[in-house]
């Protein structure tokens, strides 16, 4: 793929080798070979990897080479077909948890440097790879630690990420817990903090549990004491 405009210039990319003598090497630099590995563990739309990427391999050579390198891991392509999914569909981030692990995820992604970075355009794509792949581990890690299918995949991340950088999703901080969130276009007005409304849900959820061990709990006492058995069965 050639970069276009004056970016072509300034992007550090995942350039092709120019040799095709060892065709398990795809990239001059060998730090992108680990960081495609770990790319084409999470996203298959060739697509999305060429832009991630920057890369210039063509886009039949670049797919044939995921396939085989899938395989060796025992994983097979899962090509989703269509367009790339935007952050203004009315489907992206539509339910409560999707807007608290994408809480969670801008958290982990901009740390303290949220108005800094938060218009910042990539130019190393290497590094920006590098740090989304290691916050996504760690969203998996802290989120979905027995392996479960996180319920934002890598896409929906870059989606996320990109969309606050063109401010096509606006970012509020919750006046209780400070949490800084994000509000797609579609839900403008109406959006309130996805952690205080999962906390309030757990808490009720936690208060639920608790009041049914206390009421089980009373009339294990109360039968062992012979206070629920009817009068008639009394000695
Ligand atoms: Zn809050």
């Amino acid at each position: 793929m050639k970069m276009q405009g004056e970016r072509a210039q300034s992007i550090v990319a995942g350039r092709a080798r120019q040799t095709t003598s060892r065709s398990s090497s795809l990239f001059e630099d060998p730090a992108w070979e680990e960081r495609f590995d770990r790319l084409i563990r999470l996203v298959h739309r060739t697509a999305l990897i060429i832009e991630l990427t920057g890369t210039d391999i063509k886009e039949n050579r670049l797919k044939s080479v995921i396939d085989s390198r899938l395989a060796e891991m025992g994983m097979q392509a899962i090509r989703p077909r269509g367009v790339q999914p935007t952050c203004g569909a009315r489907s992206f981030l539509s339910a409560r948890q999707d807007r608290y692990d994408a809480t969670y995820l801008m958290a982990l992604h901009f740390g303290n440097r949220f108005t800094d970075e938060m218009s910042q355009v990539d130019t190393n794509l290497g590094r920006a790879l590098d740090h989304a792949l290691e916050v996504y581990a760690k969203y998996q890690r802290d989120c979905y630690p027995g392996g479960q299918i996180p319920r934002l995949s890598f896409e929906s991340f870059v989606v996320l990420i990109r969309g606050i950088k063109s401010h096509e999703i606006g970012v509020r901080t919750c006046g209780e817990c400070s949490a800084r969130y994000p509000v797609p276009v579609h839900r403008l007005g109406i959006e309130y903090c996805p952690v205080c409304a999962v906390q309030d849900l757990k808490i009720r959820d936690a208060r639920r549990v608790l009041d049914a061990r206390i009421e089980a709990a009373r009339r294990e006492r109360r039968t062992a004491m012979g206070l629920d058995k009817p009068p008639a069965q009394r000695a």
